[in-house]
């Protein structure tokens, strides 16, 4: 059912500041166009559907790597200029804009590849993804192919030493006056949400962990309704730990049942202790990745930090081990909650927050 959230929803991208965030997200935009022509041979003569289509352009894209129809679908009424914008370059025979949701709109055939950018902050957020299940399951020929194909989500405790000075020492001394009072309302303005923010591969203490690893072809509805995992990290370096990164990547790969490697996370994750230079996690046979984690260039989406109201200081080598629960929220399906604690030198530490 449609509910005044998705309305809500919907109508902020009618707004074109965010499509023109997203599109002026090289690192996005271009993978998404890579990926597209890198499938040409199997894109030409086929049927796409583009789950959300925004302003049309990843639609166009497959019209220009030979797509026979695109169904481009979008809820918002942004769809009304990308039909403009697909009329204007003379695509309206390849390209058919379907001004709805994907759950409620009609397409009369079945289709051979699925496209879609649904990925929100902490890739769950906003939970697009079940519309890109439901577009799959409605009209996904066996052997389709879904660009992204494999989505995964990762954590890792960091230091912040220049955000917590920044928004809490702050208070300490302002024009000469002693404002430490606002230090117990400052922590609570500035942390008691998830914040979206950029890091650097030097704020990150541990290898990264994996919250959740995605399977677009197989995963269902249900899966994604909650995440939990435990974490048993180790500090690489003696820093006070400030809270907890969140970032992603997704993969462009074939659909399940060709070959693809990215079974083995853990031991790619210890190949790469040389000098805290993460390795980026590519797919030899598939290579296309879209990564936003702190180590790669900066996307739209940076990273999203949850911080403790204290930190906690952690030598080199110590264990820092607790779990992470996310889910859907009751009060609005697009809002998720975040259960994390952790325990490190004897303390445990426990939040509760909502991304809204
Ligand atoms: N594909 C575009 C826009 C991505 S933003 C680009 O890459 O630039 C995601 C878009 O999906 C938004 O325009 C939003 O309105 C649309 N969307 C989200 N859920 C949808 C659904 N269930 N049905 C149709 N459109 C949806």
């Amino acid at each position: 059912p449609c509910t005044d959230f998705d309305v809500a929803y919907f109508q902020s991208y009618s707004h074109l500041g965010i499509h023109e965030e997203m599109i002026k997200d090289h690192v996005r935009t271009d993978t998404y166009r890579n990926a597209i022509f890198k499938y040409k041979h199997l894109i030409a003569g086929k049927v796409v559907v583009d789950v959300g289509c925004g302003t049309g352009i990843l639609s166009i894209f497959c019209a220009q790597a030979g797509a026979k129809r695109v169904y481009a679908v979008d809820a918002s009424d942004i769809a009304v200029q990308a039909n403009e914008v697909i009329n204007a370059n003379n695509l309206s025979d390849t390209v058919k804009v379907l001004h709805g949701r994907v759950e409620d709109v009609e397409i009369d055939e079945e289709v051979d590849i699925i496209i879609s950018e649904w990925m929100g902050y902490m890739l769950l957020y906003e939970s697009m993804l079940g519309s890109v299940i439901t577009a799959r399951d409605r009209w996904l020929k066996p052997g389709g192919l879904i660009l992204p194909s494999h989505a995964t989500l990762y954590m890792a405790p960091v230091t912040n030493p220049d955000r917590y000075s920044q928004s809490i020492d702050f208070w300490r001394n302002v024009y000469g006056i002693d404002m430490s009072a606002m230090v117990p309302l400052a922590k609570q303005c500035a942390f008691e949400e998830p914040s979206v923010e950029t890091i650097s591969g030097e704020n990150v203490l541990t290898w990264p962990h994996v919250v959740k690893h995605v399977d677009c072809y197989t995963v269902t509805l249900t899966e994604l309704e909650t995440a939990e995992t435990k974490f048993r990290l180790h500090s690489m370096m003696r820093a006070p730990l400030h809270g907890f990164a969140f970032w992603f990547d997704v993969e462009f790969g074939g659909p399940a049942d060709l070959p693809t490697s990215n079974g083995d996370l853990s031991s790619d994750n210890n190949n790469c202790k040389n000098g805290g230079q993460r390795k980026r996690r590519t797919n030899p046979s598939e290579g296309l990745v879209l990564s936003t984690a702190p180590e790669d260039p900066p996307t739209h989406w940076q990273q999203t930090l949850i911080y403790f109201y204290e930190p906690i200081e952690v030598e080199q080598d110590q264990l820092i081990e607790g779990s992470v629960t996310l889910t859907q929220s009751k009060e609005n399906r697009r809002f998720m909650n975040i259960h994390l604690e952790y325990t490190s030198g004897g303390r445990t530490l426990v939040k509760e927050s909502v991304m809204r």
